[in-house]
């Protein structure tokens, strides 16, 4: 791989989430030398719970060389199953082992949130170009000169940091969007969906080897139960020594955090899913007390813009996206290798901003559809009519699922798709495009 024309560009991250940090391997990979990732959290520890790793996002982790650093320790999911919440009956089954790697050249690994950001820390490391100022929170933007403001610690004095680029990657309450979208005077559209969720994990130490629950643990199967205005989503982590579960109910309390780190009361969770079968209720019982965390669900209707001057929006931050068919970090860290590829393919620092535009040109229908096929998804799975779904489920043939996340429609538009490649592809037109 020859460098790229400006190996020096000043490229300053803000955010090191998967957006983040996968933007700083990807400038990394590509030849940058000067790439600097400003994170507000004073450590990146053990915080979140499971993630997915879809082929779309394997295939970029792989390019990178990172993907091994994750996978030692995912779950390789041979088949997805949805069961009706109270009698556990399977309304249907999808075999991920008949096809998954073979169509699409990776299988669906399940991991812990931690696993994949320190794979993509350590390729950041391994490539020594990458700096990383954790406990630095970014106070203010200044888009008309790419500047922004950092804050280190609790009494530090804010300074202004002059950049080249800035990408923004600062996740879905990003005060990075909030800023852009007020300097064109637009409201960011954010529709409350009325829905919560609990994210919870189980430890295998905990079932005392009952041999109900020692399945979820040693095998390679994912389980969604569904009930009216309620689902749950679950598979094993950590080589099968975590079984997580995530959640989708009615927001009684309120919730006032979408941070991922609100603590939730264990006694409501129990009360909110009391009506699920005995082996649910078992799980849940077993969640440790102080360890249920729960957040509000939010739609964000996508934005007309995620580029201003040289700054970039990535991730959540451009794309906030429903959990329901699980590409958070799959879409974010597309967006990031794109941001690579850009980047490397301009000859001059003037350029910068039609390199934004021409990543958001490739990146925006992608992650729109994203965006709108999971906040259906959700709708379909919590009718109230049984009778109707149940019939939908029995007759769901290869091709298409009601569950959108299981749905080989929905596989093959997200899993055949090479980032990098179409990137690299349709950069000359989209670059003859830009203003
Ligand atoms: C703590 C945490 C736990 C999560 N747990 C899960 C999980 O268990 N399962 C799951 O599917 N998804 C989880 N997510 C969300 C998931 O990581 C994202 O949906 C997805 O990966 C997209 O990544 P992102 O980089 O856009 O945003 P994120 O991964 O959310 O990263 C955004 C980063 O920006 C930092 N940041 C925000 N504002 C500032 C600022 N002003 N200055 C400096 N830094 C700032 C944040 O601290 C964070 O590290 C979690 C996110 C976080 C932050």
């Amino acid at each position: 791989m020859s460098p790229p024309a400006l190996p020096n560009l000043r490229i300053h991250i803000i955010g090191a989430g998967m957006g983040g940090m996968g933007t700083a391997l990807s400038c990394a990979k590509k030849g940058f030398t000067d790439i600097h990732v400003w994170e507000a959290a004073p450590a990146l520890g053990e915080v979140g719970a499971g993630i997915n790793i879809p082929p779309n996002l394997a295939r970029v982790l792989d390019n990178w060389g990172v993907l091994q650093y994750c996978n030692g320790e995912g779950v390789a999911m041979t088949k997805a199953n949805v069961l009706d919440c109270a009698t556990d009956e399977i309304l249907t089954s999808v075999s991920y082992d008949t096809y998954m790697e073979q169509e699409y050249g990776y299988p669906f690994v399940t991991v812990h949130r931690a696993a994949l950001q320190r794979a993509l820390i350590k390729g950041a490391e391994d490539s020594g170009v990458v700096k990383l100022h954790l406990g630095n929170f970014i106070t203010d933007y200044d888009f008309d000169n790419t500047k922004f403001k950092v804050k280190q610690g609790e009494s530090g004095e804010p300074e202004w940091v002059q950049a080249d680029v800035l990408i923004c990657a600062d996740g879905v309450k990003s005060k990075a969007r909030e800023a852009m979208m007020a300097r064109k005077g637009v409201q960011d559209d954010v529709e409350d969906t009325g829905q919560a969720a609990y994210r919870i994990m189980v430890r295998r130490s905990a079932i005392n080897e009952d041999p109900e629950l020692v399945p979820f643990f040693t095998g390679t199967e994912s389980y969604r139960w569904i009930g009216e205005k309620r689902h749950i989503i679950a598979y094993p982590i950590e080589n099968g020594d975590l079984f997580n579960m995530s959640t989708t109910q009615p927001d009684r309390h309120f919730v006032q955090a979408d941070t991922w780190t609100a603590v939730g009361s264990k006694d409501e969770m129990l009360k909110t899913f009391h009506d699920f079968c005995p082996r649910v209720q078992k799980l849940l019982n077993l969640v440790p007390e102080g360890e249920v965390l729960e957040w509000k669900l939010r739609i964000h209707e996508p934005i007309a813009q995620w580029v201003d001057n040289n700054t970039a929006l990535v991730g959540d931050a451009s794309h906030p996206t429903l959990p329901h068919i699980a590409q958070g970090a799959a879409q974010a860290v597309e967006d990031a290798a794109a941001l690579g590829v850009v980047l490397a393919r301009i000859t001059k620092k003037e350029d910068v901003h039609k390199a934004l535009e021409v990543y958001q040109a490739i990146r925006k229908p992608r992650t729109d559809w994203a965006v709108r096929t999971a906040s259906a998804n959700s709708k379909g799975l919590h009718t109230q009519d049984k009778d109707s779904r149940n019939a939908a489920f029995a007759t769901a043939s290869d091709g298409s699922n009601p569950d959108k996340m299981i749905s080989r429609e929905t596989h093959d538009t997200l899993f055949m798709y090479d980032v990098q490649k179409e990137t690299e592809n349709a950069f000359d037109e989209l670059f003859a495009k830009a203003i």
